[in-house]
């Protein structure tokens, strides 16, 4: 296993993979180590540009001229070169160069064609004018403006044409009008209106979305920089590497160190980090290298309409981004140039973008409407998305993930077999809820108390697809597989390969070592555990001989009495570090304290847990809770009813057999019958 690791890490600290796209023949999108900069940066990327121009598709592409060279995050820069044909530029063709902070192009976008078309108007800029001057209404105070000869590809085709802007009080426009045939080819509005609006899309399971909360224009409010800790330092121990890319094996990790408050840790820059973030698989631990998140959101791409949802302020605005393949190298907010987000081509990210930006909606939602938990922290903390990134050498692009440390939810973009990992709900709310889970309990994604971190993901999941696919179902992830299989199952957890009992086959032993190469202890695996019981109480049904009744005979208030239980035990109950014994008295407590009254609910939350080998159940009648209903209960019922002893709270939920609130001579009855039987 050792030997594994240390091969995924002596990849990971010299950069990701390469990953190349080509569309119609012509690469347009290409990440790695593409080429090293030396001495000037232009001069250097000229060059690269030169070697790769066949594979872009066009002899010309290192003349290009340079339209944009900006600084990004510490020492990256990002170029962007304007496609000309005869010193024509050609609307929206460029190619884009990101060069990261260890001097290596790390990844280039390109969407350059070639072009064939006279570059020689057969109609004057004057006749242009004239024509729109003919077609288009104007009031005295409007006037045309001509701004520039480009060419335009529209629908595969390239257009010579004359850019003229045509301003009016209501209305301002920028009309292409083809130079050769002096029609108007295409317009676009000048002015719009900025703010919130809506739109709609398709999703990625080809259904229609008719309502996205989206942004048209980009006055939106930014979410800001964010960069995940450059965490490895040489003074600190830690047990994959150091700043300078050596391994020591066997060190152990200081949650505390350098300068920070008490739970956070320093990282090599300085900078104080929860040490939450050394709590989740890909976050933490095995990322020893520069900052492999880093956000600049004015480096962002925007559209027409973006989708930044602004609908609901006091739950956060929640914000879509796209990787366009690559990891966090080329992010845009998803956008569209009218307010339908239905292009079917996924690297347009159109419907990856609705299917995250409608769940994660949803989700909100949810936890608001039932809960009274605003936005990813409680308190209305923005929520980001970032959709279709490629795999690294670390990190599969068949999976989904959460940042413990940002606030992050990603997803990665698929591929064999499966769909990109936003297209199911209860995974989009399962990434959500390890945040509602980071800023409530705590709980550590370690062995026991990490089960229940990623049950409790799992519960939620399936709590928001009830609410809004009617009922939902009982698998986990089941959307982002063609085959529409799920990758668990509440029903019977060991049809995945997880336990349904302490004693069972898949059970994973506490390891006092958790790594991610044990899955920190089998926490994707003993979550099998508290997703059963969390079937039991809503369903209802009998497990290892025990029976345990529903919450309620009707699922929707079952439901609702469990997703008050799950909320509470989480939020207000838990703790970081605990394990399956104490989680069951604590939802025993929650239970309690939410439902007083509801005596057979207690009675339910402890025989679901008990039919999984954690505690004991509780048999009506068996006041003296030793397992076996007997005249020994009778006795003491009796005492009870005569004053003698005053009646614990477990013996008056244990005794009071027609849960009427007291224990009197119609519970004897009971008893009596109980035992008879
Ligand atoms: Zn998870």
């Amino acid at each position: 296993m050792r030997a594994i690791l240390f091969l995924l890490l002596s990849t990971s600290l010299f950069g990701i993979q390469n990953n190349t796209i080509y569309e119609n023949g012509q690469l347009t999108f290409s990440s790695g180590n593409l080429h090293e900069i030396r001495d000037d940066v232009e001069t250097s990327v000229r060059g690269y540009l030169s070697d790769i121009k066949t594979k872009l598709g066009h002899e010309a592409a290192h003349e290009f001229p340079l339209l944009k060279q900006v600084n990004g995050f510490g020492e990256s820069e990002h170029l962007v070169f304007q496609q000309t044909e005869n010193d024509i530029p050609v609307f929206g063709k460029t190619i884009r160069v990101h060069i990261n902070q260890k001097g290596l192009i790390s990844s280039l976008s390109s969407n350059v064609r070639s072009i064939n078309i006279s570059t020689i108007p057969s109609f004057s800029k004057m006749d242009a004018m004239s024509i729109l001057k003919d077609e288009l209404p104007f009031s005295k105070k409007s006037y045309l403006k001509y701004k520039e000869l480009l060419i335009y590809v529209k629908n595969d085709s390239p257009h010579l044409i004359y850019s003229i802007e045509s301003i009016s009080f209501e209305q301002s426009r920028n009309n292409l009008v083809d130079a050769h045939t002096n029609e108007i080819v295409d317009l676009f509005p000048l002015t719009f209106d900025e703010g919130p609006t809506t739109g709609s899309g398709v999703n990625l399971l080809d259904e229609p979305v008719d309502l996205l909360h989206i942004y048209e224009g980009e006055a939106f409010t930014p979410f800001g920089n964010i960069a995940t800790p450059n965490l490895v330092c040489e003074e600190f121990c830690f047990d994959y590497g150091d700043c300078d890319g050596q391994n020591y094996w066997g060190c152990t990790i200081t949650a505390s160190q350098g300068d920070c408050l008490d739970g956070e840790l320093e990282d090599c820059n300085g900078d104080c980090f929860s040490e939450w973030y050394m709590q989740f698989p890909g976050v933490g631990n095995g990322f020893c290298n520069d900052p492999w998140i880093e956000i600049d959101d004015s480096q962002l791409s925007t559209g027409m309409y973006n989708m930044v949802d602004e609908s609901h302020p006091e739950l956060g605005t929640i914000y879509t981004l796209n990787s366009y393949g690559g990891f966090y190298e080329d992010l845009s907010y998803v956008n569209s140039t009218t307010t339908n987000f239905e292009l079917v081509n996924i690297t347009n990210s159109h419907q990856s973008g609705v299917s995250a930006h409608d769940y994660q909606r949803k989700t909100l939602d949810y936890f608001w409407d039932y809960h009274n938990y605003a936005g990813i922290n409680g308190t209305g903390k923005r929520t980001i998305s970032v959709v279709n990134y490629f795999s690294t050498s670390s990190i599969s692009q068949r999976n989904a993930f959460y940042n413990a440390a940002l606030d992050i939810l990603t997803y990665g973009y698929g591929g064999n077999g499966y769909r990109p990992f936003c297209a199911a709900q209860d995974i989009v709310t399962h990434e959500f809820s390890h945040g509602f889970t980071a800023h409530t309990s705590g709980l550590i994604y370690r062995n026991q108390a990490g089960a229940m971190n990623e049950s409790i993901s799992d519960v939620m999941g399936y709590f928001v697809e009830a609410v809004y696919q009617d009922g939902g179902d009982w698998t986990e992830g089941e959307d982002v597989r063609y085959s529409g299989e799920g990758g668990r199952s509440f029903i019977h957890p060991p049809s995945h390969q997880q336990p349904d009992h302490i004693n069972h086959y898949y059970f994973v032993d506490y390891n006092p070592n958790p790594l991610w190469s044990n899955d920190f202890g089998g926490v994707h695996t003993n979550s099998g555990i508290p997703n059963k019981i969390m079937y039991l109480v809503i369903q209802g049904d009998e497990h290892y001989d025990i029976i345990v009744e529903p919450f309620e005979d009707d699922i929707v208030q079952s439901r609702i009495v469990a997703g008050n239980i799950w909320f509470a035990w989480n939020s207000f109950y838990l703790d970081k570090e605990d394990d399956f014994d104490i989680g069951r008295e604590k939802m025993l407590q929650a239970c309690y304290d939410l439902y007083p009254n509801r005596l057979d609910y207690y009675q339910t939350v402890s025989n679901a847990w008990a039919s999984t080998g954690i505690g004991s159940p509780i048999l009506s009648g068996d006041v003296n809770d030793d397992q076996v209903v007997n005249i020994q209960d009778i006795i003491i019922m009796i005492n009870i009813i005569m004053g003698n002893w005053d009646a614990t709270d477990t013996q008056l939920i244990l005794g009071d057999i027609n849960s009427d609130g007291i224990i009197d001579i119609l519970d004897i009855v009971g008893v009596v019958n109980i035992i008879m039987n």
